[in-house]
């Protein structure tokens, strides 16, 4: 009974209680607690998960996308179906939805489509913001207005507006952390703010203006705040220089 109980081992992997010549030999000499089918298993499924793929150009069969990889840089080829689905998909569909259609990623997808000076149609995007309030309107009807005054309620009633009365020290800090804290709430009332009070911009070197730094953004093809950066640092955009009309 011994004898036999020395001869077999039971895999600590899959269970099953094998003779000892199906265990292999570690290198001091103990008896693996894996059975060799297990950790053959299990070596094969390593190999599959870290293989190194070479660098080169190949297809995935499942989508039918061509990429190039080169080290751990992977870029995909644009096929002109792609960049035409590209163009009418991505004025009036979400990003992640259009990134899915075409079967890539959303960064590639975003960045494909400002290389082309795609931009989201207007109408469009004022529908998903209306959709968002329509929403936010919903979900405070359901919240029971937690952020909105009651009747009667005041921010804080001892310090508000009164005919002639000069705010103290405290009273304008108190009141710049309310507006401050008014904001937060209403991401888009800056932005609104700031539209209305948008410079012109000129290209110094062709002499071209726009009526805001927004529309000089889109004609060059970058974001407004990369062109804001670059103004204000005094750098140059494909070479070439811009500034605030007002500036100069
Ligand atoms: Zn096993």
């Amino acid at each position: 009974m011994t004898k036999k109980k020395q001869r077999r081992k039971v895999c600590t992997h899959c269970g099953r209680e094998l003779p000892i010549k199906e265990f292999y030999v570690t290198k001091r000499g103990h008896t693996a607690s894996w059975c060799k089918e297990c950790q053959r298993e299990n070596k094969r499924a390593w190999y599959n998960r870290t293989r190194k793929v070479p660098d080169g150009i190949r297809m995935d069969p499942e989508t039918g996308l061509c990429w190039s990889k080169k080290g751990a840089a992977k870029r995909i080829y644009w096929t002109r179906r792609m960049l035409d689905d590209l163009k009418q998909l991505f004025p009036t569909t979400k990003n992640e939805e259009m990134a899915g259609i075409l079967g890539v990623s959303v960064r590639t997808a975003i960045r494909k489509a400002r290389e082309l000076g795609l931009w989201k149609s207007p109408e469009w995007q004022h529908a998903i913001n209306m959709s968002h309030v329509r929403m936010a309107h919903l979900e405070g009807m359901r919240l029971g207005w937690p952020s909105q005054f009651k009747k009667g309620e005041h921010f804080c009633p001892e310090n508000e507006y009164k005919r002639g009365h000069q705010l103290s020290p405290e009273e304008r800090e108190k009141q710049k952390k309310g507006m401050h804290e008014w904001y937060l709430r209403h991401p888009f009332a800056a932005r609104d703010r700031a539209k209305k009070l948008m410079k012109p911009v000129r290209c110094v070197d062709t002499g071209e203006t726009y009526q805001s730094i927004v529309e000089a953004a889109r004609h060059i093809g970058i974001r407004p705040s990369y062109l804001g950066y670059k103004i204000k640092n005094g750098k140059t955009v494909n070479g070439l220089t811009y500034s605030f009309i007002n500036n100069q």
